[in-house]
């Protein structure tokens, strides 16, 4: 692991040297908008849909539940793992937003294996970018079949990082978008890797809190208020 790690940055220079070599500079500013779109959807998942949740299912204040969470985004977002972040996300769910050990140890945990917002999204976003990229035309029933795997994938995919890397395989193998994809898009993943970790993260902790509140599992005095912080 330490010689992989160590050589890690040379591998990533030379596949963005590859990638520039191959398929122009240009290439790199399609990357580039890859990254921002990553960016966008993870927080329009964050913004709209756990926003959305927390408001009308379980009726919580939004900056309340956000700061009560804020190390476990900070820590899924500088390890890119949900699983290294398990314990901190669980500590938040408890500690700052009330939810009872029961409901929390049991969604939380879960979550962290099978509830990948972030990563599904991603998997699509990176379907569409390897398609567009080597000029593959896409019919409605792949875009269904896009929908499809990728939710499968972002469910069997590990809570480690670059676990989305490696389910990219079985999503572009679904609707023959090519594996190079894989390589070109290595060099930037790391960077997307972070921020859909912390929407993964960012969505155990609103199902947790969600499910604690439509059972009576959360205790609503507990949940820290804005002016403790
Ligand atoms: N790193 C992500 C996670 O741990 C999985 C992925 O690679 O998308 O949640």
């Amino acid at each position: 692991t330490m010689i992989v790690m160590e050589l890690t940055p040379f591998g990533v220079f030379a596949l963005m040297a590859w990638v520039a070599g191959t398929l122009g500079t240009d290439a790199l500013i399609s990357l580039a908008q890859l990254v921002g779109l990553n960016y966008l959807g993870c927080l329009l998942i964050i913004g709209v849909i756990y926003s959305s949740m927390i408001k009308i299912i379980a009726k919580l204040p939004v900056v309340d539940f956000f700061r009560g969470i804020v190390d476990a985004i900070a820590v899924s977002y500088s390890t890119a793992s949900s699983n290294a972040t398990l314990p901190v996300t669980l500590r938040c769910v408890e500690r700052n937003l009330g939810v009872s050990n029961s409901v929390a140890s049991f969604v939380v945990s879960l979550g962290a294996t099978i509830n990948m917002n972030g990563t599904a999204m991603y998997l699509g976003l990176a379907t569409l970018f390897g398609a567009q990229i080597f000029g593959v035309d896409l019919t409605f029933a792949d875009y269904v079949l896009i929908s499809i795997t990728s939710t499968l994938g972002a469910i069997g995919a590990a809570g480690i990082p670059g676990a989305g890397l490696i389910m990219m395989a079985l999503v572009f193998g679904s609707v023959g978008v090519p594996l190079e994809t894989i390589a070109f898009v290595a060099g930037v993943d790391r960077i997307m890797d972070m921020m859909r970790t912390t929407t993964n993260v960012s969505g155990d902790a609103a199902v947790a809190v969600t499910v604690a509140s439509m059972t009576g599992e959360i205790d609503r005095a507990e949940m820290i208020s804005a002016d403790d912080v």
